[in-house]
Formats: structure tokens, sequence, C-alpha cells
């Protein structure tokens, strides 16, 4: 898609040149401005004030190092980001990533996704990402713990429960937040939700861990409630095998789906029995081992090599929940030929624009990560809500408010969609109706 006005078309290439050699950011922004043509025309107060301009430049960008002894007494450097992206609408909040793959463009676009699916929660929260180049695999539980606290020493100068919330994304789970909400603790001696994802037994929120994954299948069940679909006796494919697939998968069982593959960066598992979740969880949440050996037990079960294979297995609801740009338009055609009727996204950006572009122009139900997997971030809001009560909720009152805030997403997105042109073009309403808090809140603030 190109743009067809000179101001984003502009706007667009200021932001390549002044933010070189960063692809997955310019992907995140080119989509939004994209979105954003209309808004433009009907909101000249916006062009005015410079709102489109100033959302696309963060507020903030720290850069440290992070430097700590593994175990054969070796000094290790990494680098360690933070970007406080956009204040407008409350304190930065966003998830830290360790993850190889990182750098500032990646970081950065995660950061820009978070503001609009931030917003979109209606709960007052900013966008931030932030994270390390750091690779937890093979680490033993000391190393994570020394990096964690190396992390924390330089970043807890940046946050506060006011300021800037972090929590978990690839890389950063219970573990890791517990080490760093501890190191946090003994800097500033302040007991505070400075972190979420915290464990249950010192300010976390039930149904944190869930949320992702449920939250997807939520949103998807409303897509499909549409058209007069749900999940019962549909075929699920989920790439990913972490916190956000393994708990989509259940979600998408519990709603009457059969779940055939998971994968993790290695390769997948097809399992047409239905994958057997517990196996999952024992394998990757206890054992902290790869997906391939869920085979050695499940003999209906194939192991393949490599990510890309998994769209080629039949199915018509499609979950991809591993990383950004894994689902390109082949594996989008493929997945139209075989007939998927849903795909929503429990990734940051898993489908590539081209890949979106197939889904759209086959009427695929299509949501979009900042829209489909808002339920963690929002859970997320809940935690602080409830740090902030000094007092914790139940299950089932957390996961009553992730379900309505989801629904109430989906709607949300569905009526801007519909007021800018095309009531399934979720891309477009997540977009705009993100967009549009987080704008009004930037132009009463002023310059
Ligand atoms: N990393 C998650 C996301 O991409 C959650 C962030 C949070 O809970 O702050 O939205």
């Amino acid at each position: 898609m190109n743009f067809r006005t000179e101001y984003m078309q502009d706007l667009m290439s200021r932001v390549e040149k002044n933010h070189p050699a960063q692809p997955e950011f310019h992907q995140a922004v080119r989509e939004v401005l994209l979105c954003m043509e209309p808004v433009a025309q009907n909101h000249p107060e916006y062009i005015k004030a410079g709102i489109f301009e100033r959302i696309v430049e963060p507020e903030r960008v720290i850069i440290f190092r992070v430097s700590w002894v593994d175990d054969q007494g070796k000094v290790q450097v990494n680098r360690g980001y933070r970007v406080q992206f956009n204040s407008a609408i409350g304190p930065y909040k966003g998830g830290l990533r360790f993850h190889p793959s990182v750098n500032l463009g990646v970081i950065k676009f995660l950061g820009f996704e978070q503001i609009f699916k931030n917003s979109l929660t209606s709960l007052p929260m900013g966008g931030g990402k932030g994270g390390s180049d750091f690779d937890p695999k093979g680490k033993s539980d000391n190393e994570i713990m020394r990096f964690c606290q190396s992390f924390m020493t330089e970043l807890a100068k940046h946050i506060g429960a006011d300021t800037d919330v972090p929590a978990g994304d690839i890389g950063v789970g219970a573990r890791e937040i517990g080490f760093m909400f501890g190191q946090y603790k003994r800097l500033k001696n302040e007991f505070t939700g400075v972190l979420t994802g915290k464990g249950l037994n010192y300010g976390g929120s039930l149904v944190r861990t869930q949320a992702t994954g449920y939250g997807c299948c939520y949103f998807t069940d409303e897509m499909l409630a549409t058209r007069g679909e749900s999940f019962v006796g549909k075929d699920v494919v989920i790439s990913g095998s972490g916190n956000v697939a393994i708990y989509a998968a259940e979600k998408a069982m519990q709603l009457g789906g059969k779940v055939v593959a998971l994968s993790d960066s290695n390769g997948y598992i097809h399992d047409p029995e239905g994958i057997d979740l517990n196996a999952v969880k024992q394998l990757k949440e206890v054992e902290r081992k790869r997906i391939k050996e869920y085979v050695t037990t499940h003999p209906t079960a194939t192991y393949h090599e490599g990510c890309n294979g998994i769209w080629t297995i039949p199915c018509q609801i499609a979950l991809p929940c591993a990383t950004q740009n894994e689902l390109d338009k082949e594996a989008a055609l493929t997945l139209v030929k075989n007939g998927v009727i849903a795909v929503a996204e429990g990734a940051n950006m898993p489908s590539t624009p081209e890949a979106v572009d197939v889904f759209l122009d086959n009427k695929v139900l299509f949501a979009p990560g900042k829209a489909a997997n808002a339920g963690g971030v929002a859970t997320s809001g809940l935690e602080m809500s409830q740090n902030s009560m000094r007092y914790s909720w139940s299950f089932e009152e957390v996961d009553e408010k992730l379900k309505g805030i989801m629904k109430h997403i989906h709607n949300n997105a569905r009526a801007a969609a519909e007021k800018y042109g095309d009531a399934e073009n979720y891309v477009l309403g997540a977009n705009i109706a993100g967009f549009l808090k987080v704008a009004d809140a930037m132009y009463m603030q002023g310059v």
C-alpha cells in the first residue's frame, strides 16, 4: 500500500532518514501512518499541533551498559535499553525483552506499538519498551540473577510506579521479574508496583500469566461471533510455546477448538489428535526444554525442523504467538488456500505487511497484535490498580474484567473501522481508535 497524501509520505521519508537502519521501526510507523491519512483529513488541528510528527519520536531513549560475571568468572557485557515513547495518557508502560535479536530499532518498534495498544485497553498507560541483547538460553539461574541485578542497577534510575512500569516480554518471565524487583527494592528501599508480572505472593495479579493468550482468544471469539462462528470444532494452529502461546492454546481448547500445532525457534510439533497441553507446560515451564522433546512421549505427533512450515498445516484459526515477521506472504497465501477464517496476532507484528494484505484482500478476520494481544498489558494495568489499592481481586474478578476489556477493544476498533471505511478492517480500526485518545491528550496538553 502507498501513501495517498504528500503530507504522510513526507513524514514517513523523514522518519526513515532520521532513524536509519531500523527496519522494524519503519514498518510499524508506516502501518500506523497509512491508517492515519483519513484521520488527518478530519483533524486539521492535529496537523497544526504537530501531533503526527511528535507521536513518531520517542520522548526519551536510554541505552546503558550491563556488565555481569558468568559462572566461569568471566566478565560479560551486554547492552540495555529503555525507550520511553509516549506519556500523554499515563506513565510509560511496556515489557522488557531479553533476546539476542534486540537492538534499538526493535525496541522502538515495540515501544511505538505499545502506545496504541495501551490506549486501546482504556486504562491510563503510556507507551514504553525495553530490553537487552542478552541471551537467556543455556544460562544458569545464578547467571540470570546476576544479569537481572546488573540490568536493574541502571534501569532503577529511570523507572518508578508513577513514571515507568516495565513488565515481561520474550525472555522475561516470573523468574526474571522477581530478580529485578528484588534488586529495585534493595536499591530504593521502596515496595511499590514498579514492575508488573510479579509473583502472587508479592503484589502480582491473578490471571496476569494467562492474560495475553486468553485475551487473544477472547478477541478472536468476538470476531468470529460477528459471522456467527466460534472456536467449536475448529482446528487451531499456534506458533510459539512461550507464555502467550501456551495460554492461547489453553483458552482455545476451553472454547471448543482443537490445537494441532505449537513451535519454538527450532521447529514445530504437529499432533492431529490435539496437543497435550500439560505435557507442553511441563516441558517449557518446568524443565525449560525444547519443544521437539514432546514427540518422544507422544507417538501421534511429529516434529519438523524450521518454523515456516507450521503455516502449511490446514486450520481454520491461526494464532501467531512467536515473534515479529514470522508469517510472510507465502504463508498467508497457504493459510487462505487451506481455508483459514480467522488470524489473531498474539505476538507483536508477527505478520509481514504483505501477509496482512493477503488476509484483508481475502476477507479473513484479521486481528492485529495491538488489539489482539492487549490483554497482557491490560491485566498489567489491573495489577497496577490492585497495587495502588493494596488489595487483590480473585481470579474470576480479573478474568471478567479482562473479558470485558477485550470485548470493548473489539467493539471500539470495529466502530472506528466502520466510521473510516470498512468495519472488518481491524488494522485500520485499532490504529485509529488507539491513536485518537492519545492524540487528543497530546493536543490538550500543549506543545
Ligand atoms: N510485553 C507485553 C506486551 O507486548 C506486556 C507488557 C506489559 O504488561 O507491560 O504488551
